[in-house]
């Protein structure tokens, strides 16, 4: 049973239908609502892309789909960040918002609604729901005791009295407040037989199986409001009090279609909440917890998607393998990226990216598969039929099986579409891209260049590349949900001047391209591209992308995480350090024992410096100020703990700190009392 048809019978009615009949049954998804303490990265942006893909299957499906995105802007942390970027969290928040949205929208996933939990329709969806929570007697004023860290204005989480804060290492103090909770603990049973009586409700399985036994295990009230924080909602007549993380973020949701109006939009329920794992406990429990204490309609699914690795890793700023999608899309486009991220990564399961795995799959699948399908289809229609789909001769009874039966296509249709329905994009683009394979095999088999060689062939050239065709046809109107651009030129390169997205895939099936129809010109739409050079620009990009700052982020550690945040961890470039990460710089005091010019490097020297318990080679771009002879006997700072690297085919094994000046020129580090070669710096 789906979950709406028990609400209908339960105690939880269907509001949403309510509303006036629509012309198409309305599908509404949803990304999870980031949060806006980092900037986007290649996690938030598959769950964005995902939720794009379904959004636009579901069209071709017949549904009036609306999907909403947005930011998560409350909390702690964005607070802390904005105050160490010296802005107000307002400020600072929507900053960060605007560059959400405009990368949503500069890779074309923009979504229908981009909420901002800041939007003053949300505080009062919040509040709203916190009446009727109130009102049905499922909220209480208690008491929360917390080890909290005064310094960093936090709770840390499963600290003990005493312990050090995570963040700064000061000792925590056990504070006591007056909280607001949510009387999570009279839901359990609720859950669980909803649980029962929707089986699909949490996807994948195994994920199921870890909520079904977190509530197995007994839940506590959850305080949902904090007087220590001010960046929040606050609950009316109750100041200081402000919503805290679960009881905000998520509502963003209802919000965005209507919050206490929503039988108007007739939108609510949710079909789908699309979210990353590490956030499966608070939409598949807190959340319809919450709408049952309400009386309001629950959502039918909720799907949880796995994290991406980067070569197996995961992304950390640590590890410095963040992987940003600008340099991607600025290299190979955001298509390639599409169809990797779905094709490569089975849904609901963690995947790794790579860059080689993305650049092979693009010329394997994309430059050699559909893209040179379609280019010597079309070439040859225009070639041998002057830009004009042949008409098939009757069956001619011919030796090779065409891969275009009826039953066949409307086998593998039904199939794929099955496929997307369970979300299982990276079989269903398996399934398209075996075609993909057939068509081309049935083209080499049947040489309809030699056919065109021999007017008795005539009749067999225009079967043949008629089959060719209207294959190319269905598998590009198959494959538009995942590659939105490329598929509608290759489907108007074939004459079709409906949009593509405007099809239906119900209403698809062989042999409706017409003969006769007008083809236009082919050209090429995924050009081949040479992998180590493809590779070298990302990173270059990737680079010069990294050089322009960011905005901090405060450590995430001592408070949970919203329920916004997505996928992979939140990272961003942090303008301070703590002091852990100074302490990894390892620095000596070093006396130059020999110091020569670098030959054909104007600038460079090669000193050998003695740092106590060795002496080291160092090349040192000092030759423009500093003579070799100068600089013999002289004390330096040596940075001692960086990577060996070669300049000029000379190794270098650390590094000279030295001020540098407006125009690029060294001034050494020095000391005005006398140190010993080998102290260290602290
Ligand atoms: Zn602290």
């Amino acid at each position: 049973m789906r979950p709406a048809d028990s609400a209908r019978n339960g105690n939880f009615r269907q509001k949403g239908r309510m509303s006036t009949p629509r012309a198409k049954p309305k599908y509404y998804l949803t990304t999870p609502l980031y949060y806006t303490n980092g900037l986007p990265h290649i996690g938030h942006t598959y769950s964005t892309i995902v939720a794009d893909v379904i959004r636009r299957y579901k069209r071709m499906r017949g549904f009036d789909v609306f999907m909403t995105t947005g930011a998560d802007e409350h909390g702690v942390n964005v607070e802390r960040s904005a105050q160490k970027a010296g802005k107000s969290p307002q400020e600072f928040s929507t900053e960060i918002s605007v560059q959400w949205k405009r990368l949503w929208d500069e890779l074309g996933i923009p979504g229908d609604e981009f909420i901002r939990t800041t939007d003053e329709k949300h505080h009062r969806t919040v509040q709203w729901l916190f009446k009727r929570c109130r009102d049905n007697g499922y909220i209480v004023k208690g008491h929360y005791t917390g080890q909290y860290c005064v310094h960093d204005n936090a709770y840390v989480v499963d600290a003990g009295p005493g312990d050090p804060c995570p963040d700064c290492g000061r000792p925590t103090e056990t504070v006591t407040e007056e909280n607001y909770f949510f009387k999570l603990s009279e839901f359990q049973q609720k859950l669980l037989d909803f649980y029962a009586a929707n089986p699909e409700f949490i996807q994948p399985e195994s994920r199921r199986n870890e909520v079904l036994s977190f509530v197995n295990g007994g839940l506590k009230n959850l305080s949902i409001t904090r007087t220590t924080i001010r960046w929040g909602i606050p609950v009316p007549g109750e100041a200081p009090h402000v919503f805290y993380v679960w009881f905000d973020a998520l509502i963003g949701y209802l919000s965005a279609v209507g919050g206490p109006n929503f039988d108007q939009r007739g939108l609510w329920p949710a079909d789908l909440h699309l979210v990353g794992k590490e956030i499966i406990r608070f939409h598949a429990v807190y959340w319809p917890a919450f709408l049952m204490a309400a009386d309001l309609p629950l959502p039918r699914q909720i799907w949880a998607h796995g994290w991406l690795l980067f070569d197996s890793e995961k992304m950390s700023k640590s590890r410095g393998n963040v992987v940003r999608p600008r340099p991607i899309v600025g290299a190979l486009g955001i298509e390639p990226l599409r169809f990797y991220l779905l094709r490569e990564i089975v849904f609901g399961q963690d995947g790794s990216f790579s860059y080689d795995a993305l650049v092979t799959r693009y010329n394997s699948d994309l430059a050699n598969g559909l893209g040179n399908l379609a280019s010597r289809t079309l070439t040859m229609i225009e070639r041998y039929f002057g830009g004009e789909i042949p008409k098939p001769a009757p069956e001619q009874g011919g030796e090779t099986d065409a891969p275009g039966t009826a039953e066949f296509a409307n086998e593998a249709l039904t199939k794929i579409m099955h496929l997307y329905d369970r979300l299982n994009f990276s079989q269903a683009l398996e399934s398209i891209w075996e075609i993909v394979g057939m068509i081309d095999k049935y083209i080499s088999v049947e040489k309809p260049w030699a056919l065109a060689e021999k007017p008795e062939d005539r009749a067999r050239l225009a079967s043949v590349l008629y089959t060719s065709a209207e294959g190319l046809r269905i598998v590009t109107a198959l494959a538009h949900p995942v590659l939105p651009q490329a598929t509608q030129k290759i489907w108007s390169q074939l004459g079709q001047t409906e949009p593509l997205s405007g099809v239906q895939l119900d209403l698809l099936s062989w042999g409706q391209l017409r003969p006769g129809t007008k083809t236009g010109k082919p050209e090429g739409i995924f050009p081949r591209v040479d992998k180590s050079e493809t590779i070298a620009r990302i990173e270059a990009m990737e680079q010069e992308q990294n050089k322009t700052p960011m905005p901090p982020t405060a450590a995430a550690a001592s408070t949970p995480a919203g329920p916004g945040v997505a996928a992979a961890p939140a990272v961003a470039t942090a303008a301070k350090i703590g002091i852990e990460d100074f302490a990894k710089v390892e620095m000596r005091v070093g006396q130059v024992k020999t110091a020569e010019r670098v030959a054909g490097a104007d600038r460079l020297l090669q000193l050998q410096v003695d740092i106590g318990d060795e002496v080291r080679q160092i090349v040192a771009g000092l030759a423009l100020v500093y003579k070799p002879e100068d600089l013999v006997g002289r004390k330096v700072v040596v940075v001692t703990n960086l990577q060996p690297r070669k300049l000029r085919g000379v190794e270098s094994n650390g590094m000279i700190v030295a001020a540098s000046l407006p125009d690029g020129a060294p001034v050494l580090a020095g000391f005005l009392e006398d140190v010993p070669v080998g102290a260290k710096l602290k």
